[in-house]
């Protein structure tokens, strides 16, 4: 069985959360399989081959699993995006909309020179709100996004066109249509 199909069989679906009407995607059981998340690191390795970048920044706090786990098996630096007020050290940072209210996310400014080439991770793409907001602090740093990649796509929500502005390429293991 080929390891899309294998994720897709332990991501559960949890209705009405956070609000009803909503019907999340919950990778936890996920994280209660070794073998599955090592292959999964593996795929985004394949999945990544050809594309050159230097760091990998994952947005809090699901982005940090897999984010820091390819870090790590590619010797890569790994970078954390937060929410406003977590970083202890000067920051960047970039608010933007939710569907009810908004959000502030920050990076460290030191996190790394102008000219870097910047992989972005996070566990989902749903609106692309989050990520957009990421690439822009990158963008404040005069660095770059490489490509992004994601463990699940809502393809529904056709977010992707939004995230062509910093780069075409986007890697989502598990697509929802
Ligand atoms: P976006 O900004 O609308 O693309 O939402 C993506 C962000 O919200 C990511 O940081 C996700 O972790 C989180 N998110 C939105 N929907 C879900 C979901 O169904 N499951 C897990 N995370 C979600």
């Amino acid at each position: 069985e080929n390891i899309e199909k294998q994720l897709t069989s332990v991501i559960r679906d949890i209705p009405d959360f956070p609000q009803p009407g909503i019907v999340f995607k919950d990778i936890t059981p996920l994280l209660q399989h070794p073998e599955l998340v090592q292959a999964a690191v593996e795929r985004f390795v394949e999945r990544l081959e050809g594309i050159d970048f230097d760091v990998i920044a994952g947005i809090e706090s699901r982005g940090f699993l897999f984010g820091f786990l390819l870090a790590q098996r590619l010797n890569k630096p790994f970078i954390p995006i937060r929410k406003q007020g977590k970083l202890p050290f000067h920051c960047v940072s970039e608010s933007y909309k939710l569907e009810y209210g908004q959000a502030t996310i920050e990076m460290h400014e030191d996190a790394f020179p102008a000219g870097t080439k910047v992989l972005i991770h996070d566990d989902l793409l749903a609106t692309g709100g989050t990520v957009v907001a990421a690439s822009k602090l990158i963008e404040q740093l005069g660095a770059e996004v490489a490509a992004y990649c994601f463990v699940i796509s809502l393809d529904f929500l056709q977010s992707a066109g939004r995230l062509t502005r910093f780069s075409e390429k986007i890697i989502s293991l598990v697509h929802y249509e």
